[in-house]
């Protein structure tokens, strides 16, 4: 299932589903089953993975005039991030893959050896922003704007010592994050400046739950600046993939139902082209990842 915050001119931010190309209100969708379920997102993902069996079951005897009653066209709505205010900092995971690890050697402050564990950092929760919204490029802060395409795992239930057979019962669901970044805010090797700022995580368009994704290691994942491709990967590469994150970071800290972590960025970043290249006001940003969709931002300077 797709899932999707939405608004319409006249709505606060409510909760939808993907049907048939048009968004089916959830709320309204529960109201005309007999069945109740939320208007937000972290709402349900609480309400456990299991739920959206239900909700399919649902959708199946339902019939299309009155799926079309709850439902709007994509033209009569607005997508917003998925999650727009995460609980807490969403967990970002640094050099991740090989090739990017070597490319950030070249030209940034690492060393160029592969990570011997997961590399963790964290962006607050009002870095997030949604679809085609501006990514600020506040110039008293940053000549060195970068963009990331990265797969985000959000998790479907609370686990401490999570080990890496079970990891993927954990997990409700994916999206697309663009971990974006000012390469000249780095703090004596602290991240948070450089990837916290507001609207540094765009993420959507959609959450795609973990029954639709086959396999999440194997997803292919592209960026395309103007349309220009800079990057073009596959999460198979992934140095340590889902499992083994999962089972890291629930060792340093319980995982919580809501909580997202995104999984890394592959090579062809600005930072790492020579000679390197940065964001301009302007500048559209096309993120692809396999299954789940585009999340398209465009560049803004203040
Ligand atoms: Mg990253």
């Amino acid at each position: 299932m797709k899932l999707a915050t939405y608004k319409t001119t006249d709505s606060e931010p409510r909760l939808g589903f993907l049907h048939k190309d048009c968004l089916v209100d959830m709320e309204d969708f529960g109201e005309i089953s007999n069945f109740p379920l939320p208007n937000d997102m972290l709402e349900l993902i609480d309400m456990g993975f299991e739920v959206i069996a239900e909700i399919n079951d649902l959708i199946a005897n339902t019939s299309q005039e009155d799926l079309d009653e709850v439902s709007y066209g994509l033209d009569e709505i607005t997508l917003l991030a998925p999650i727009e205010k995460p609980r807490k900092n969403i967990i970002g995971i640094g050099l991740n893959y090989t090739e990017h690890v070597a490319e950030s050697a070249r030209t940034l402050d690492t060393t160029g050896k592969l990570p011997q564990q997961p590399i963790i950092f964290s962006k607050p929760p009002t870095a997030v922003t949604g679809p085609n919204t501006d990514v600020i490029l506040n110039s008293k802060l940053t000549q060195q704007l970068d963009y990331e395409v990265e797969l985000a795992v959000i998790m479907g239930k609370k686990g401490k010592y999570i080990s890496p057979e079970n990891a993927l019962d954990y997990v409700f669901g994916y999206s697309i994050i663009n971990d974006i970044s000012a390469r000249d805010c780095r703090r004596e090797g602290q991240w948070i400046v450089s990837k916290g700022q507001d609207t540094f995580a765009p993420m959507g368009p959609y959450l795609v739950t973990k029954d639709e994704i086959e396999n999440p290691h194997n997803l292919n994942l592209t960026l395309r600046l103007n349309g220009i491709e800079k990057q073009n990967s596959n999460t198979k590469l992934l140095l340590f993939n889902i499992n083994a994150l999962i089972e890291d970071l629930s060792t340093v800290f319980t995982l919580e139902a809501g909580d997202i972590i995104a999984t890394g960025t592959p090579a062809g970043v600005g930072a790492g082209r020579n000679p390197q290249e940065w964001m301009k006001d302007g500048d559209l940003m096309e993120l692809t990842i396999e299954g789940i969709g585009t999340l398209i931002n465009t560049v803004r300077e203040i």
